[in-house]
């Protein structure tokens, strides 16, 4: 099961597709938006 990488409790539910055609999810808890190839997440840098 898929868990958030940042929250880490939170569910992940799909999110459409990136330009590049990778899935893109997103956490219904913290709303934080990343991406994941076969085997790790891409996960983009919160802005402060
Ligand atoms: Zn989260």
């Amino acid at each position: 099961m898929l868990t958030c990488p940042d929250c880490t409790n939170g569910k992940i539910i799909m999110y459409g597709h990136t330009h590049y055609g990778r899935q893109r999810y997103q956490c219904n808890n913290c709303q934080w938006q990343f991406m994941a190839t076969n085997d790790y997440w891409i996960a983009p840098k919160r802005e402060s």
